[in-house]
């Protein structure tokens, strides 16, 4: 990498908004540190989607970041009306970049709720799975469905780079927070790859905590938290919670880690109302850009950059709007001209971790085949559009699979059973889960009989979904509806 042994090659991409203003001023102050980095200008974002480039991400783009591995980035909005998917979510996704890296700390100067707490943590939050893989459908013109998508080697990625990165930065709690009480196969998958790689860490300390109770711990008692795994939407809401305790978005760095490439960008978003204003605080993208540098290996020249930002914050005498009021903060220009002038500095209330490379988890791009001791399939949940209310459902389809070998165990409602009769009404609407077994529970249903039933079905009825019924090493692998028995 890089075109002589010290200098590296970055991407950069000044983005949509604000961006140009954060980039600029995160590449004069990596300028002014004396780092030799050569940055290969390219675009993303609004201006792509406006020539009619669907993804919002060029060619030229991808091939830069191909090559050099590395990206800065600003952020990118998707205009109205054009491309259906944001530029973001497309660049996480092209490059695997599976964990999501957002650490925050409390700033001294910047005055806050949490103040003198010492709130030093970070969310690792997987960054392509879960409901972001996009999944959706309108299954009857009423009812929208996405799916969760979460896999085991998906946890394993992001459970262990979790564990890693509390490594790299000297630190000793990792917590996991699931809804797996909920959501027992999604959520609980990660609740337990969490608890079999734990095993491997024991100089760590790891505890599973409930997202929920973790909003609330995280309000409550932020301090007590040091690194934090969770599922994709989590993360999401969690990290930009943990960014308000310190300061709000000014102050969010990000870093989306992959086996090959890398994507630093603020956790903001490209806050139009605020560009080319020259008002906009940069530190987050500025930030982003130290966390850049480790990853790069600069460990000295990120801490040099670090300590000059705590420096400006900590003396206040530059103050950017988001903290001073913006009809009386400081421009982005002069807050990084402070920046800068403040290079060599050491705050008086902050110490720079002690952080080494982030030995990065060994994961194979081969398909992850999980084989189980035993596996059959017990029957099937086919989801029915109707406007019957749910007995006449209930009569016509026990009357359609009489002579077949299953039997209809139960209707739900938006996850509610409704038939047979079970002491309450819950509001209805056309969207049934039906759900079929075999008569002879120790069989196992055959493809063709599968076949068979949905034909059945479907002669008097209108599916719009199937999901098989598994056994898997013995355990159903379905859950039951609330209140079926
Ligand atoms: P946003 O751009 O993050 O802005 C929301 C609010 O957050 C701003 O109005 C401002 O709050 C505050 N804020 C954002 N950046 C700040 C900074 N550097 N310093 C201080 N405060 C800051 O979110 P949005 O308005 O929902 O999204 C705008 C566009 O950005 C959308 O097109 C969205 O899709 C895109 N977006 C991109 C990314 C990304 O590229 N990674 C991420 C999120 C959103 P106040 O109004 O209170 O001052």
């Amino acid at each position: 990498m890089g075109t002589d042994n010290s200098k590296k090659i970055v991407t950069v991409v000044p983005g949509d908004g604000v961006g140009p203003e954060c980039i600029d001023a995160a590449r004069r102050i990596i300028d002014a540190a004396a780092v030799k980095i050569e940055w290969e200008e390219r675009q993303a974002g609004a201006s792509v989607f406006k020539q009619g480039i669907a993804s919002g991400v060029p060619a030229d783009t991808i091939d830069s970041i191909k090559k050099t591995r590395v990206l800065l980035k600003g952020p990118l909005a998707t205009p109205v009306g054009y491309g259906q998917k944001s530029a973001n979510v497309t660049l996480r996704k092209l490059f695997e970049t599976y964990a999501n890296l957002r650490p925050i700390h409390e700033f001294n100067g910047v005055e806050t709720p949490y103040s003198g707490r010492g709130i030093d943590l970070i969310v690792v939050r997987e960054n392509v799975e879960d409901l972001y893989a996009g999944i959706e459908h309108m299954q009857t013109p009423g009812v929208a469905q996405c799916l969760k998508l979460i896999s085991r080697k998906g946890c394993e990625k992001i459970v262990r780079m979790a564990f890693e990165v509390a490594r790299s930065e000297g630190r000793k709690n990792v917590h996991c927070a699931t809804k797996s009480n909920i959501m027992k196969f999604t959520e609980g998958m990660l609740q337990r790859t969490f608890e079999e790689v734990a095993k491997e860490y024991p100089d760590l300390n790891s505890s599973h905590i409930i997202i929920d109770n973790c909003a609330h711990q995280l309000v409550k008692k932020p301090e007590q938290f040091d690194v934090i795994v969770t599922t994709n939407m989590n993360g999401d809401i969690i990290s930009d919670l943990t960014s308000a305790l310190v300061g709000g978005l000014g102050f969010a760095p990000s870093a989306n880690l992959g086996n090959d490439i890398a994507i630093f960008e603020a956790v903001h978003g490209s806050a139009p109302k605020y560009a080319g204003k020259d008002v906009i605080n940069p530190t987050a993208v500025i930030l982003s850009a130290v966390l850049m540098l480790r990853h790069l290996g600069e460990f000295e020249a990120a801490a040099l950059i670090e300590n000059a930002i705590m420096v400006t914050i900590e003396e206040g005498k530059v103050k950017t709007g988001d903290i001073a009021g913006y009809d009386k903060g400081a421009h982005t220009s002069a807050y990084t001209e402070a920046v800068i002038a403040n290079l060599g500095r050491i705050p008086s209330k902050w110490q720079v971790r002690k952080y080494q490379a982030i030995k990065m988890p060994q994961v194979s791009g081969a398909p992850d085949l999980v084989k189980p001791g035993s596996r059959r399939v017990l029957g099937a949940d086919i989801f029915v559009e109707s406007a019957l209310d749910p007995d006449s459902l209930g009569r016509s389809l026990e009357q359609i699979v009489s002579e077949s070998p299953f039997k209809l165990k139960m209707i739900s409602n938006r996850g509610t059973k409704v038939y047979p009769y079970g002491g309450t009404t819950p509001d209805c609407v056309d969207h049934w889960r039906c759900r079929f077994i075999m008569r002879d529970m120790e069989a196992e249903a055959s493809e063709e009989q599968l076949l068979k039933l949905i034909n059945l079905v479907s002669a008097k009825h209108n599916w719009m979904h199937v999901e098989k019924l598994p056994e898997i090493n013995g355990e159903a692998g379905y859950t039951m509806a609330q209140g079926e028995d």
